[in-house]
């Protein structure tokens, strides 16, 4: 068997210790003759998984205790359009501050619901970097902030978090449990699983518990966060296979040294590629500005259309998946979230090496 070097934008590579894990327990999963997809929701085996996918979040990301996890479905877009259904309240205005098409798609829910404003915006240069927190315009009265960590498209993301007084809710679809992230300054995160922490199907949510008190009683049940909070995220029948997954990829990443042993080895992976591009005289050329690169998703161009498309039927003639651009940056993309192996990025960085000997 030979697996895929695995560099796919999400759903992404899974550590193999868990996939095996899996496989072991399909039909007999502890003892129940039963796998865990069998197993009724309400069953003792299967919210002692759930609980413990729980406690792991908290524990590997630092949630303080005023701070809930919430396990949701509907991906991170479904987030898009709840997040203002619950926060944004009549007179109010959002803030957005758009760095690349997440937060656009985020920013355009919010208008259908309420009033909007964009704090900051990197748009006319096609999202190449992340604006300079001086230079946002963010203020108190804001009803919140929205900010993406990582621009998964563009290949961009904050090396700093920001500390605003207003409610501050962040996508981090594409870089959760990437790196420690101070979750005391946001009122809620969100990311789907399956880039970092799973397959796809559970959208995890960190929401501080305040925010709870602060929707109003117009929402429908299943849309508000309060309704999933008071149920321990067992309102309604959960992912349960995905949160299962979940459970043992944390504790994949505990055994790693947890977010900054994930941060360790995400720095020496992608540092592998910037410097094969930044060493290569102009023959790869990264989309991203140097002081807004993303550790997560890597993107580059040849200097050819023709060479993109040579590069990119070669890589996968020689077994690398998942190289294709997104078609707004065009060229390259190599998505490096945590379980894709330092190996396999040693592996692109030779077969890039080699690429460029043949066709510099
Ligand atoms: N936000 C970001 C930053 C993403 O990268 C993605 C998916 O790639 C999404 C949101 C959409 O997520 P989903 O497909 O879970 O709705």
């Amino acid at each position: 068997m030979t697996r895929a070097h695995n560099f796919n934008a999400g759903p992404a590579a899974l550590p193999e210790e868990v996939l095996k894990k899996a496989g072991e327990e399909m039909l007999d999963f502890n003892g129940t003759g039963m796998s865990v997809m069998e197993l009724s929701h309400r069953s003792k085996e299967y919210e002692e998984v759930h609980n413990e996918a729980a406690a792991g979040i908290k524990e590997l990301l630092q949630v303080p205790d005023t701070h809930e996890v919430l396990f949701l479905q509907g991906g991170a877009s479904l987030q898009f359009p709840m997040i203002p259904m619950n926060f944004l309240p009549d007179g109010g205005r959002a803030n957005y501050i758009l760095t690349g098409s997440w937060s656009e798609k985020a920013l355009k829910e919010a208008q259908l619901l309420g009033q909007t404003k964009v704090g900051a915006s990197s748009a006319e240069h096609n999202y190449t970097y992340i604006p300079g927190m001086e230079n946002m315009d963010v203020d108190e009265t804001d009803a919140y902030v929205h900010i993406t960590s990582n621009n998964t498209i563009f290949g961009t993301q904050w090396q700093t978090l920001p500390d605003w007084k207003s409610p501050i809710i962040a996508d981090m679809s594409s870089d959760i449990l990437s790196r420690p992230v101070p979750v005391d300054q946001f009122s809620l995160i969100y990311a789907g699983a399956q880039k970092n922490l799973g397959p796809s199907g559970v959208t995890i949510v960190i929401i501080e518990k305040e925010m709870l008190h602060k929707i109003p009683q117009s929402i429908p049940t299943f849309l508000r966060y309060d309704t999933h909070a008071d149920k321990n995220s067992l309102y309604h029948t959960p992912p349960t296979f995905a949160i299962y997954m979940l459970r043992y990829v944390l504790d994949w990443i505990r055994n790693r040294g947890g977010a900054e042993g994930m941060q360790e080895r995400n720095n020496e992976k992608a540092s592998l590629l910037y410097d094969t591009i930044d060493h290569s005289g102009g023959f790869y050329k990264g989309h991203a500005e140097k002081d807004s690169r993303s550790n997560m998703n890597i993107t580059f161009n040849l200097p050819s259309e023709e060479l993109n498309k040579t590069f990119l039927e070669k890589a996968k003639e020689a077994g690398f998946v998942g190289l294709n651009g997104h078609r707004s940056v065009g060229g390259c993309r190599a998505s490096l979230y945590n379980a894709v192996s330092l190996e396999s990025c040693e592996a692109l960085r030779t077969f890039m090496l080699d690429f460029h000997k043949k066709h510099g």
